[in-house]
């Protein structure tokens, strides 16, 4: 498979996720449900213009799945899902809102202070894994997308298995180091302190999945 290059903004931000040593790296998931949260509205407002669709509240919702055997903590949503073209033009250049704000090369070699202050949203994901898989579904396309990076060197892009629209974000926890305990990130209650720390504001059901359940 045809391996794509980052643009070029975006690699450098890759970078600085990579080889981040900045110290606030659980932020990645308030971002994930955030986007998560995000693409729920847009299933919402989409039902508001439509008159042939209602917004039937129980099917919108968050969840959120560690799974310390395979060291994964996925994080899916029902919302509008992405087509290909989107999963290009979103994940594969900087997005258009707070990290864009991102410019100068000065900027970038201060990025730590730029991290707290806009939020780089997805690409926070690699602060935290050696590899993200996000697969999708879009709402208005039939065929889901697997998009799969394992940081700067780029990404890939094949037919997906969704049945349903909105996006599965599976993150492959980094194994833990002598300054980073990364296996909190596959703890439950670790996750639950996370979400009521940053994502108490969020309007949509936030469901945790544990093994036992
Ligand atoms: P921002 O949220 O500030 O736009 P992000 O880097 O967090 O920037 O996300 C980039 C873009 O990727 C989003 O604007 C959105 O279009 C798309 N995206 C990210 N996560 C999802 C998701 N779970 N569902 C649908 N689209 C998403
Ligand atoms: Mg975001």
């Amino acid at each position: 498979m045809e391996k794509k290059e980052f643009k070029s903004e975006s690699k450098r931000l890759m970078d600085l996720m990579v080889h981040s040593i900045y110290t606030n790296k659980e932020i990645f998931l308030r971002e994930l449900i955030s986007n998560a949260s995000d693409a729920i509205d847009k299933v919402y407002y989409k039902t508001l213009t439509d008159k042939d669709k209602n917004f039937n509240k129980d099917d919108y919702y968050i969840r959120i799945h560690p799974d310390k055997d395979n060291r994964t903590l996925t994080i899916s949503d029902t919302g509008i899902g992405m087509t290909e073209k989107e999963l290009e033009e979103n994940l594969g250049i900087i997005a258009k809102s707070g990290s864009n704000d991102f410019k100068s090369e000065q900027e970038m070699e201060e990025g730590f202070d730029i991290i707290g202050k806009f939020g780089v949203g997805f690409y926070s994901s690699f602060m935290v894994s050696d590899k993200v898989e996000v697969e999708t579904k879009s709402i208005d396309e039939e065929q889901a997308y697997l998009w799969v990076s394992e940081g700067a060197d780029g990404y890939t892009i094949e037919p997906g298995e969704l049945k349903s629209h909105g996006s599965k974000i599976t993150l492959y926890i980094k194994e833990n180091t002598e300054d980073n305990n990364y296996d909190e990130y596959l703890e439950p209650y670790h996750i639950q302190n996370l979400v009521e720390k940053y994502s108490n504001y969020i309007r949509y059901p936030i469901k945790m999945v544990t093994e036992k359940s």
